[in-house]
């Protein structure tokens, strides 16, 4: 199976455009990497207190199951040495499945899409940069943006 999927990264901690970086290297290892979306600043989500992140996202083909490609994911965040210490507090690398083509899943360990994708921006921008046309497979309408601050960097990963 083949899958053309679409993830997100994300870091605010450290210096945050060579932690994305280094995972896209990552990542290019593990699928075919078609796509790197720009890089965007984002304003955290959640009540923490906490510096901007840097978000950005692949599309990629990957030779395998969803779970599969997180648990690649999973393996990339702890080689980079992920640091959280509470949900929704700072973190040096994210990863996340954000869109599967076609594909609608709800396990114990991935819901795909991902739970949280209609309503961030951060997420939905750079999705919809590499897939205009990317849709719900749930019921075929296509993305739209949500309400959001994003802000395009100069950088490219
Ligand atoms: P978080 O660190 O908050 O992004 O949560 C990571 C955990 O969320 C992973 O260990 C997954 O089991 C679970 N998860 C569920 N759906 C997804 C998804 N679409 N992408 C990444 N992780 C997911």
């Amino acid at each position: 199976m083949t899958l053309r999927a679409v993830v997100g990264l994300g870091s605010n901690l450290g210096d945050r455009l060579v932690i994305l970086r280094a995972a896209a290297a990552e990542l290019a290892r593990v699928v075919r990497l078609e796509k790197t979306s720009r890089v965007y600043a984002t304003a955290p989500v959640g009540s923490v207190p906490q510096p901007e992140f840097l978000n950005a996202a692949a599309l990629v083909r990957y030779r395998g199951t969803p779970e599969q490609l997180l648990d690649a994911l999973l393996a990339i965040e702890a080689k980079l040495g992920r640091i959280r210490r509470e949900k929704w507090g700072p973190r040096l690398i994210d990863l996340d499945v954000l869109w599967v083509e076609g594909v609608t899943l709800e396990t114990a360990r991935l819901t795909l899409p991902h739970p949280h994708l209609r309503e961030r921006a951060f997420a939905m921008v750079p999705l919809l940069e590499l897939v205009p046309d990317a849709a719900d497979p749930r019921t075929g309408e296509r993305y739209e943006v949500p309400p959001g601050a994003v802000r395009a960097m100069p950088e490219r990963l």
